[in-house]
């Protein structure tokens, strides 16, 4: 552990809210969640989606979790030595009004909890970034930092659980006390939606609760995950399509249980259900900040 408090190094502090960090989307003002009851009541009372990621960004409910990702933030990894990290729970990033919703498990120690954006700045994310920009869901093949002028097409992407916690492996009252962000935030871009990508089972069964909870059918038993997995579900703004992947892990990338073409193969289909044009496209840039 590493102690906090007077007499720290700023730079090893989590990003203050409102601080000039690029996309961070809330400010001194955002309502903080500090027990899961607070998360529910929050989640359900976010006016929008902005204020919704902003709620999100600043949430204390997760004692162990909240010490974790503080506690990497100030150690940091010596490769990122000379870099502020986040420290932070990671919000959705994307689209408003995303046609593809991709799920993911949780921020990696050093990716999101660094930059303060989802599969931003790890290896997963470099393979992931790469297959979206292939299938046409992302204006660039990379995703190295917030502002760095990436955007997502078509597509927004969550993580079941907004904080990294250690081992990748959150607790289930973690992950119970987190849900009701995504549930909200599943709400909110439903009306658009075709199509949910889910990235490994965690995510799948997340994917399938928080659809459940927005009035999707969800056949019981519920549909087992597998990579190209693929489901057609009925939600009140019609089919609904959920598509499974392997979490493209560097375990899973090395190994080779995933490989490049069966990404694309999973994202391809995703970009193709949702009516979106299929192949690269450079679309606009953000523009850089930062
Ligand atoms: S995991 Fe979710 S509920 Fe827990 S502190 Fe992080 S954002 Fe809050």
């Amino acid at each position: 552990m590493i102690a906090r408090g007077e007499g720290q190094d700023p730079d090893r502090l989590p990003v203050a809210p409102g601080t000039g960090w690029p996309g961070d989307p809330a400010g001194p003002s955002t309502p903080v969640a500090r027990d899961p009851a607070q998360v529910a009541a929050l989640a359900a009372a976010a006016p929008d989606l902005r204020e919704l990621e902003a709620r999100q960004s600043v949430c204390r409910a997760c004692p162990r979790l909240v010490a974790w990702r503080e506690d990497v933030a100030a150690a940091r990894r010596r490769a990122y030595a000379d870099q502020r990290y986040w420290g932070r729970p990671v919000p959705g990033w994307g689209e408003e009004h995303p046609r593809v919703l991709v799920v993911g498990l949780a921020p990696a120690a050093h990716g999101g909890n660094r930059t303060g954006r989802i599969f931003t700045g790890d290896p997963s994310g470099d393979w992931l970034f790469a297959a979206l920009h292939r299938a046409g869901l992302a204006a660039q093949p990379t995703s190295v930092r917030a502002g760095d002028g990436q955007r997502l097409l078509g597509t927004r992407m969550l993580a079941a659980v907004r904080c990294a916690p250690p081992d990748n492996r959150p607790s289930v009252e973690e992950r119970d006390a987190c849900a009701p962000w995504a549930r909200a935030e599943v709400a909110a871009v439903l009306p658009g939606l075709r199509v949910v990508v889910a990235l490994g089972a965690f995510a799948w069964q997340a994917s399938l609760g928080l659809l459940s909870g927005a009035g999707v059918q969800v056949p019981r038993p519920r549909p087992r995950f597998g990579h190209g997995a693929e489901v057609a579900l009925e939600g009140p703004s019609g089919t609904l399509l959920l598509l499974g992947s392997f979490h493209p892990s560097q375990q899973n990338t090395a190994t080779r249980r995933l490989t490049a073409p069966m990404l694309d193969d999973v994202l391809g289909r995703a970009a193709r259900a949702a009516g979106l044009p299929a192949g690269p496209r450079g679309g606009s840039p953000a523009p850089e900040v930062g």
